[in-house]
């Protein structure tokens, strides 16, 4: 149970789209304390403690729960809040949104699209195109080098490639 960095959930996968519904039990078992206590009870990391917030590594943020594509590090920012920052998914259905008044603010709360997992918030405080700020727990997101994602892409399409 040592490494954590490794998801070993059944769910976790980079080529899945299918919806994962799974209760708060099951998941429970599947996932890492700290990753469940922020995917499933909307918890929040302590800022300034994740690695991913001020790494400038090139590739891909996934869901660290099911392996969903969500941020592009290209799309990645500092900004200063203490949480990876984005300006805009990969896709639409990358993430669903959800209104979030809890703590006597207005918020809107960001879910991983695939599994629901909670990620964190958007706020409209963000940089050009979008202008919205992704504060992302780094705890849910699992990050690929894009050298390492064009590997695995070049290793699954090589029988078909020739
Ligand atoms: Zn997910």
């Amino acid at each position: 149970m040592s490494d954590s960095t490794s998801p070993k959930n059944p769910v976790y996968s980079h080529t899945d789209t299918n919806q994962v519904n799974k209760t708060n039990e099951e998941w429970k078992k599947l996932l890492p304390e700290n990753v469940y206590q922020i995917a499933r009870e909307k918890g929040t990391e302590r800022p300034f403690t994740s690695p991913f917030e001020t790494s400038k590594e090139v590739g891909t943020y996934y869901c660290a729960v099911c392996g969903n594509a969500l941020f592009k590090s290209d799309t990645k920012f500092e900004s200063g809040c203490g949480w990876p920052s984005f300006y805009e998914p990969i896709s639409k259905n990358s993430v669903i949104y959800i209104p979030d008044s809890s703590y006597g603010m207005q918020r809107t709360e960001v879910e991983c699209g695939r599994c629901h997992s909670h990620l964190g918030h958007v706020f409209d405080d963000g940089p050009p195109p979008t202008h919205l700020r992704y504060c992302i727990n780094g705890v849910v997101l699992s990050f690929e080098k894009a050298k390492a994602a064009e590997d695995n892409y070049y290793k699954s399409h090589k029988d078909s490639a020739q």
